[in-house]
C-alpha cells in the first residue's frame, strides 16, 4: 500500500551555453525514475551532488512540474488534483531544507513562525494555534519562553528544530527532508536525526530523506535509493544490524 508512487518521472532543463541565449540541448536533471514509498516508511535518497535529488524532491511535491512521467498520492495523480485537493495536499506533504539560517523570517518570533501554518489554513482559534504552536516547540525540544525569541537567538541545531515544529504544525503525513542535517555541526547532526526518528512515531510520519551522506541515510532509512545522473541505480533495504528496535 503506496502512499507515493513515483512513475518515470523525468525533469529536463535547458541547458544555456555561454554567450548564446539559444538554447543548445538539455540537462536530463531527473530521467525517467520510478519507486513507490509506503506509508510510515523512512525512505532515503542518496547520490553525489548534481545527480537530481532536490529537483526530483521538488517535482514529488507539486513544488515543479515534471518534464514527463506520473506521481501518486494516495493513488492520485497530483498533476490532476484539484484547487482544494491541491491546498489540502499542501498541508500533507511538507519540505524541510538543508539551511536553517535563511529559512527562518528574521523579523518574526519563534511562536508566530511556528503558528504561521496554522493561521494560513485557519485551523482551529487563535488560541488553539498559540498552545498548538507552544506544545510543538516544547516536542522538538525547545523551551517555552523561546517562542518570543528571534531566529537569531538560536544555534544551527536549534534553528532547524524550529523549522521541523513549523513543518509538522498541520500534521502532515509525508516530510521530505532534503538535505536537513549538512549544514549542522556533525556533533549536532545525530541529535537532529534522533529527533526525526522520535517524530515519526509520535506523528505516524513517512520521511523522504535526502542526502549525499550514506552513513546518515542508513542509520535513519528502511530503504535507500541511490541516484546517479537523475537515474535510480540501486534500490536496497538497508543492512539488517541497522534494523529499528
Ligand atoms: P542534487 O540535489 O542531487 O545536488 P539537483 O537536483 O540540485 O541535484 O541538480 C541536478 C542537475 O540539474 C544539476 O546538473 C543542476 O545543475 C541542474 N539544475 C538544477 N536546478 C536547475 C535549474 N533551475 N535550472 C537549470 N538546471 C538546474
Ligand atoms: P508582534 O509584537 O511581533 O507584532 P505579537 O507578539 O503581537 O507580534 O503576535 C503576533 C502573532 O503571533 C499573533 O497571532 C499571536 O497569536 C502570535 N504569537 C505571539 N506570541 C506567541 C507565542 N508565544 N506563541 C505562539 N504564538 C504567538
Amino acid at each position: 500500500n503506496s502512499l507515493l508512487s513515483v512513475r518515470n518521472v523525468k525533469k529536463y532543463y535547458p541547458l544555456k551555453s555561454r554567450g548564446f541565449s539559444r538554447r543548445h540541448g538539455t540537462v536530463k536533471a531527473v530521467d525517467g525514475v520510478s519507486f513507490d514509498v509506503k506509508a510510515k516508511e523512512v525512505f532515503g535518497l542518496v547520490g553525489e551532488s548534481g545527480c537530481g535529488k532536490s529537483t526530483l524532491g521538488r517535482v514529488l511535491l507539486r513544488l515543479d512540474d515534471p518534464t514527463g512521467g506520473q506521481i501518486f498520492f494516495q493513488q492520485q495523480d497530483i498533476s490532476a488534483f484539484s484547487k482544494s485537493r491541491l491546498t489540502q495536499f499542501r498541508k500533507e506533504a511538507q519540505i524541510i531544507y538543508q539551511d536553517p539560517y535563511s529559512a527562518l523570517n528574521p523579523r518574526k518570533k519563534i511562536g508566530q513562525l511556528v503558528q504561521e501554518p496554522l493561521d494560513i489554513h485557519r485551523i482551529g482559534t487563535v488560541r488553539d494555534r498559540r498552545e498548538r504552536a507552544a506544545w510543538l516547540l516544547e516536542t522538538v525540544g525547545l523551551l517555552p519562553e523561546h517562542a518570543n525569541r528571534y531566529p537569531h537567538q538560536f544555534s544551527g541545531g536549534q534553528r532547524q528544530r524550529i523549522i521541523i515544529a513549523r513543518a509538522l504544525a498541520l500534521n502532515p503525513q509525508l516530510l521530505l527532508a532534503d538535505e536537513p542535517v549538512s549544514a549542522l555541526d556533525v556533533s549536532i547532526q545525530a541529535q537532529v536525526i534522533n529527533l526525526l526518528l522520535d517524530l515519526r512515531e509520535e506523528f505516524s510520519l513517512t520521511y523522504i530523506f535526502i542526502s549525499h551522506d550514506l552513513k546518515v541515510v542508513e542509520h535513519l532509512c528502511d530503504r535507500v535509493a541511490v541516484m546517479y545522473l537523475g537515474r535510480l541505480v540501486e534500490l536496497a533495504p538497508k543492512k539488517p544490524f541497522y534494523a529499528h528496535p
